[in-house]
């Protein structure tokens, strides 16, 4: 029996913690948290972090960094809607809009979260961009259990089991 590497439709349990190359300012990490656990090559992760730890066994540890194409993407301005303000008036009557909050509207296709970068009297002009969209981001990983996925959830292209899909 060989041993388990990442690559394709294994099951990785990893630790991580995303900073800023430049500030060094943590974005996300799993420290004190369960290890991140995802498929392999389902495109549940951002394209640079499953390529960047390919070929790794548990206990590896790696350190990269990302260019923005290979993690949340680049910036684009058609992310970015005005929406008339009155449609938030059910949210004023609780809390004032503020620049920089993030909201979540709920579109066809599911939950969307936005952030507020503009506010006029009539208008609200809403970011859809990820925050981390035209950022470059370094990470450091350490792969803490692989193992083979099973037939259902190489079928469904999701992990299931304690830190996966309960369904
Ligand atoms: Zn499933």
């Amino acid at each position: 029996m060989s041993e388990l590497i990442v690559g394709k439709n294994v099951v990785a349990s990893v630790h991580y913690t995303g900073t800023m190359p430049e500030s060094g300012e943590v974005f996300d990490s799993s420290e004190g948290r369960d290890p991140l656990t995802f498929l392999v090559g389902h495109g549940q992760m951002i394209p640079g972090f499953e390529e960047e730890i390919q070929g790794a066994k548990i206990g590896e540890k790696r350190t990269f960094t990302l260019t923005p194409d290979k993690a949340y993407g680049e910036r684009q301005d058609e992310a970015m809607m005005k929406i008339p303000r009155e449609e938030f008036s059910a949210l004023e009557e609780e809390s004032k809009l503020e620049i920089g909050m993030t909201l979540v509207a709920q579109m066809q296709h599911g939950p969307a979260p936005f952030t507020v970068t503009e506010l006029t009297d009539d208008e609200v002009t809403a970011d859809f961009n990820h925050k981390l969209a035209g950022e470059s981001l370094k990470f450091a990983v350490e792969i803490i259990e692989l193992r083979d996925a099973d037939a259902e959830e190489l079928s469904h292209g999701h992990v299931h089991g304690p830190n996966g899909h309960h369904h």
